[in-house]
């Protein structure tokens, strides 16, 4: 059992910002990685909205995040929270490797995964033509075919941005009808690049090897049962996100099936002390550099905070 001043939980750009900004607020957090150090950007290649770099790697940028906070005197640990206990104070953090961490103030920074559809065929390719981010990859599919998949309010949004680049957008729904906002579905409909396939789920994802890159998808009518192939170069699986909260779920509020609601214009959260960030708050733009920016309010927030409660 040791004690921590600001621990953060998380290695993306949310939580590698907060303790940057922390550890020169001379807080000496200490951050637990998780078990995908760097997150959701280490899994994609070319990234090109992050400003200053008008192309850098996923997976260099966030060893450059790491780098960065280990050099302002942030003690990073790769392990994984068990558990985390907000009750009492101190907070008490439970890591996998069974070392108990407690702390004055809580940054939680972990984020949230796409939710894909399960198939085998999608695991292939994606990155190399399958996506769950239209914003960062619909510039590499300038004048192709595209699909998205989904009704909610993002498959009509990267439905309508994919409009900028590619030749046509089909958006594939298993319903009649959409769950996204009747503004957005009106733009949807009037735009002569996007075509609406209804009652349809995909069943298979084809492509080819060297260079790895999508051909067809394989659709089944959900009425009638029937089964088609559509070609196309790529695929945009948008059917919801999921915030990582299983730890907090039943210790702080909560919304739209789990993102941490945090005060308006501030990342304090329900519980005074812990403050949360990134996409794990975020339903709406869920970006590296809104993370990043969310990640210093974070630590502003709980240097504010500390010094508060020392003066009581
Ligand atoms: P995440 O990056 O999700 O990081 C969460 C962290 O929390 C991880 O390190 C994980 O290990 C840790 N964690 C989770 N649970 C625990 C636990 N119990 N204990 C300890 N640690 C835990 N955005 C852009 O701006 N530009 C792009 O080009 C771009 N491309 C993308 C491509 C893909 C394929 C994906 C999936 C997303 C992309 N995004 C892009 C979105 C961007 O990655 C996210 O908005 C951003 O990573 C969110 O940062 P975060 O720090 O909040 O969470
Ligand atoms: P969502 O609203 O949960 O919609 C997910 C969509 O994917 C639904 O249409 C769902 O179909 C479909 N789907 C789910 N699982 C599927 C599967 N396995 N196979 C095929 N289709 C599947 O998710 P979201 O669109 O990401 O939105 C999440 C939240 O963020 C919402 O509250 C949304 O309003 C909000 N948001 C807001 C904005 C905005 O305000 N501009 C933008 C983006 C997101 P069914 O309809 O049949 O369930």
């Amino acid at each position: 059992m040791r004690h921590v001043k600001l621990l953060i939980i998380g290695s993306g750009p949310t939580g590698y910002t907060a303790a940057i900004y922390g550890a020169r607020a001379m807080l000496q957090p200490v951050l637990v990685q998780g078990i995908q150090p760097g997150g959701q950007l280490t899994i994609t290649t070319d990234v090109e909205n992050w400003p200053g770099d008008k192309n850098v790697q996923g997976p260099e940028l966030m060893q450059r995040m790491e780098d960065h906070a280990r050099d302002t005197g942030v003690e990073i640990l790769f392990d994984h929270v068990r558990e985390v206990k907000l009750t009492s104070r101190p907070f008490e953090i439970h890591l996998d490797s069974d070392d108990v961490i407690t702390c004055d103030a809580l940054i939680l920074a972990t984020g949230a995964q796409a939710r894909w559809l399960g198939l085998a065929s999608e695991e292939t390719f994606k990155g190399h033509g399958v996506s769950a981010c239209a914003t960062c990859d619909g510039f590499f599919y300038r004048e192709k075919d595209v699909v998205v998949i989904g009704g909610g309010n993002t498959a009509v949004e990267e439905a309508l941005f994919l409009t900028n680049f590619a030749k046509t957008v089909r958006l594939i729904h298993r319903r009649d009808e959409l769950r996204a906002e009747k503004v957005l579905q009106e733009r949807l409909f009037n735009h002569n690049k996007i075509s609406v396939l209804w009652n349809h789920i995909v069943t298979q994802i084809n492509g080819q090897e060297n260079p790895k890159l999508v051909t067809a998808i394989e659709v089944q009518d959900t009425l009638d049962g029937t089964c088609s192939t559509i070609n196309c170069d790529g695929v945009f699986v948008a059917i919801g996100h999921t915030p990582a909260s299983e730890l907090v779920i039943d210790q702080v509020e909560t919304r739209l099936g789990g993102y941490v609601v945090t005060q308006p214009g501030s990342t304090q959260t329900s519980v005074a002390g812990v403050f949360a960030a990134g996409d794990l708050v975020d339903s709406v733009y869920r970006q590296a550099v809104t993370s990043a920016g969310m990640g210093c309010m974070a630590a502003l927030d709980a240097e504010k905070y500390l010094a508060e409660s020392l003066r009581h």
